[in-house]
């Protein structure tokens, strides 16, 4: 496939080898310190899926900073994963020192208050400083509510560093970029939003397509309709975190490979609860097979 190809399709073929096996001598942080900013009261479900993801997409360390009634919910839930609390109990309002971290996913359950927007604009300003001192922009992961915040606060999108992931449903993508007139010209409008913003955009659905910052679209070939169910997206973002953690794996190949494991483990998951019984963490339980069968 070649970048004048209009679109691509990413099929098992494609993603093969793409996550090379440990080495034997492995530690923690081989695979990155991922901080994962998500939850408020009522939506901490989101934040415990997207851990739940990010911890079996093989992530060497993660934390999740939460606002304070999501503590116990974290640690009884996902005991592998450290946890910061927020001072403000129902939301988050403050952006934790980010030197540890390897990359850092926002969005599940964040809700839309002003103090987390806050947040949201100091995250994208400090990923910019890490670039200037660092050389390298750090990892980012935008979904759900960050996504929604953008929407309102467009002239944000001026500070997104480059290869920052978002992954917008067809409505957040609208709240984004505004109506598209069909599918053929919502494809136009992701491709230019990618282009402009050199960012990999993942417009969620079946067959969901990555668009690059060059303009190449990469359709993805795993996935049903059982994964149309609350929470599937947020285990999609704590994959996604996972692999843009992982220094081994180049930022472009990282995406493609999380859209693809994610869409596997809903198949695999499928095939043992049927579509209609099949929730979101059934997906997270099938992200270690799936990872496996690409690898
Ligand atoms: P969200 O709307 O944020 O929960 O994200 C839903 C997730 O489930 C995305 O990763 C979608 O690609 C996936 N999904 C939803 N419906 C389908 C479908 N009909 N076929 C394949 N994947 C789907
Ligand atoms: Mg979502």
């Amino acid at each position: 496939a070649s970048a004048t190809t209009p679109w691509q399709y990413t099929d098992e073929p494609v993603v093969a080898g793409q996550l090379s096996p440990r080495p034997r001598f492995s530690h923690k942080g081989t695979f990155g310190h991922a901080l994962l900013l998500a939850g408020s009261r009522g939506k901490m479900g989101a934040a415990v899926l997207a851990a739940g993801a990010c911890l079996r997409g093989g992530v060497g360390l993660l934390t999740a900073h939460v606002p304070a009634c999501g503590y116990d919910i974290i640690q009884t839930s996902q005991p592998e994963a450290m946890c910061l609390t927020d001072p403000q109990a129902d939301h988050i309002s403050e952006l934790p020192d980010l030197k540890p971290y390897q990359a850092v996913a926002i969005g599940p359950g964040l809700g839309q208050h002003a103090a987390s927007l806050a947040v949201l604009r100091q995250l994208l300003k400090a990923a910019s400083q890490h670039r200037e001192k660092t050389g390298q922009s750090l990892p980012l992961v935008l979904d759900a509510d960050a996504l929604n915040l953008l929407g309102q606060h467009r002239e944000l999108l001026a500070l997104l560093p480059e290869n920052t992931v978002l992954t917008p449903h067809p409505k957040e993508f609208e709240r984004l970029t505004g109506p598209a007139r069909n599918d053929y010209h919502r494809l136009e409008l992701l491709r230019e939003f990618a282009q402009r913003h050199r960012c990999l955009v993942v417009l969620k659905g079946a067959y969901t397509c990555l668009a690059t910052p060059s303009g190449e679209l990469h359709f993805n070939s795993t996935g049903n309709p059982g994964m149309a169910t609350g929470g599937s997206g947020d285990v999609l973002t704590g994959l996604l975190l996972a692999l843009r953690a992982n220094a081994r794996l180049l930022p472009f190949e990282a995406v493609r490979l999380a859209v693809f494991a994610h869409g596997l483990a809903g198949d695999l998951a499928a095939h043992q609860t049927g579509e209609a019984g099949l929730v979101a963490g059934d997906i997270v339980r099938h992200i270690g097979p799936a990872l496996r069968q690409c690898s």
